[in-house]
């Protein structure tokens, strides 16, 4: 069912309920949300997050189960982390895969046995983030990964999860979903469902220090995405629209300000900003099909693959381009042209359908006669643009 399928029928549903209830006409302006319930956010919050897993810790369950970017492999970061518990490093070189996840899963499963952990910790940037998710959702739900893309498919509560971000941008700690790449598929599509959502999230800026700039600008800036491709859409919400309104402000503060992208203020801004934006993401436009492609396709990491996407678009979305352009000079990102020139012919048809696939971002931008309007040549002519 499609989003918008999906959302008319729950009004429809909460219309009949309270007309027989009081006679009066009763319009949502959303749907029934689920948020995050718990965050904490400051610099060194990270402190907290051994008495946060120690509360979980009890004699039903297993111990804890943490998931790292392999980048804290060498770096000082102290883990709360005793006998009993497991500690992962995740290659996060490309996106997650469906495969990675089952084997994630597999390994979990043989250490924890019947006991499941007592609760699953994510720290890192998106993809981290979104592994750890995953994997909560499949301890507690049979089969593969893959049997869960798609919109409410998840039947079990997850196990109880904590997201620590160490990049901020991709909205992956607050959002109800969990990106993941399906090659054999050719699709990229998350477990939308609200038992996708962390039950605690940990905003410790501190932890963005460290990124590589053009690695803090990418991730930043996808949070700029999501927030404009949702209110140049059609599918709104007035919550919605708010959060984005100040996300995109944040990060024009951020990205154009005076003060360097990576001072105090902006590190701090920043987690705002992904949280803000990553409860305002779900409805995305253009540039999320043409980045995914690009992920899909040619392996680019998400926000950079955003970057160059943006890039060619600029019939669709001439001030976000010009705005883009201009926050990726101030702060002297190196994006080099022509990834997409000459490649052979089954490679742009690769790419075309990768992004093609996308109805619900692609028919919110550009209306249900989306495929008209981006033909496969306008479309390849866009590839071979960045
Ligand atoms: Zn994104």
């Amino acid at each position: 069912m499609k989003c918008s399928d999906e959302f008319s029928a729950l009004k429809h549903s909460l219309m009949n309920t309270l007309q027989r209830n009081n006679g009066k006409e009763f319009m949502p302006v959303t749907r029934n949300t689920k948020n995050v319930p718990y965050y904490l956010l400051g610099f060194g919050a990270f402190a907290s997050l051994g008495g946060m897993v120690d509360a979980r810790r009890g004699r039903e369950s297993g111990g804890a189960l943490f998931y790292l970017d392999r980048f804290f492999r060498d770096a000082k970061l102290s883990l709360p982390a005793r006998a009993g518990d497991k500690v992962v490093f995740v290659d996060t070189s490309s996106e997650p895969t469906v495969e990675n996840i089952d084997s994630l899963t597999g390994e979990a499963k043989a250490y924890f046995g019947t006991k499941a952990p007592c609760c699953v910790t994510g720290i890192g940037g998106g993809s981290v983030l979104d592994t750890a998710k995953a994997v909560a959702n499949l301890l507690t739900n049979p089969g593969r990964a893959e049997d869960y893309q798609g919109w409410e498919l998840v039947k079990n509560p997850a196990v109880y999860k904590i997201g620590v971000p160490t990049l901020a941008g991709t909205g992956a700690e607050c959002s109800r979903t969990c990106v993941l790449l399906n090659r054999k598929r050719g699709l990229k599509l998350g477990m939308n469902s609200d038992f996708t959502v962390y039950d605690q999230i940990l905003l410790d800026p501190e932890l963005t220090r460290s990124a590589p700039c053009d690695q803090f600008f990418f991730t930043g800036t996808d949070t700029f995405m999501h927030c404009f491709e949702s209110l140049r859409g059609s599918y709104r919400n007035i919550i919605v629209d708010r959060l984005s309104e100040t996300a995109v402000g944040l990060c024009r503060d951020i990205f154009l300000g005076p003060d360097d992208m990576k001072a105090d203020g902006n590190l701090e801004n920043m987690m705002v900003a992904s949280y803000l934006g990553g409860m305002a993401a779900g409805n995305t436009g253009v540039v999320h099909p043409v980045s995914a492609a690009l992920s899909t396709v040619l392996h680019l990491p998400h926000g950079k693959a955003n970057c160059y996407a943006l890039s060619a678009l600029g019939d669709f979305y001439p001030e976000e381009r010009a705005l883009l352009m201009e926050m990726k000079a101030k702060n002297k990102i190196d994006m080099p042209e022509g990834i997409c020139r000459n490649l052979p012919d089954d490679r742009y048809e690769a790419l075309y359908q990768a992004g093609i696939i996308h109805e619900n971002p692609l028919s919110n931008a550009l209306g249900p006669e989306y495929k008209e309007i981006l033909s496969r040549d306008r479309l390849v002519s866009i590839f071979k643009a960045m």
